[in-house]
């Protein structure tokens, strides 16, 4: 498994990168709980992990930060765009931190 942060090839069963220490293990975006890998809800709080369609081509909906590869997951289009704030489509000029404001 290979870790998302440091890209280091981890053994299929680690919970935390061997490099790193990035936490490896699936983990629900809501409340944290560790998940394996065929959930499709949360056991701890029933948050969905994915949604889709019926249609063909099979649509799904992701949370992002339950996924490993979500690096390698880039955007293909935005959804209620006409609804989307102004602000939000222009935060490249925003001051940056590598993890939050006060580090
Ligand atoms: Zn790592
Ligand atoms: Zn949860």
């Amino acid at each position: 498994m290979q870790c998302p942060r440091c890209r280091h090839e981890n053994p299929a069963r680690a919970k935390f990168c061997l490099e790193c220490g990035q936490r490896l293990a699936r983990t629900c975006a809501a409340c944290g709980t560790e998940l394996p890998e065929t959930a499709k809800f949360c056991a701890e709080c029933g948050t969905p992990i994915y949604a889709t369609t019926p249609n063909e081509p099979r649509q799904y909906g992701i949370r992002v930060g339950t996924v490993r590869q979500r690096a390698e997951l880039k955007p293909q289009r935005q959804g209620w765009f006409r609804s989307a704030l102004d602000w939000a489509l222009n935060i490249e000029s925003l001051p940056r931190f590598p993890k939050d404001q006060t580090r």
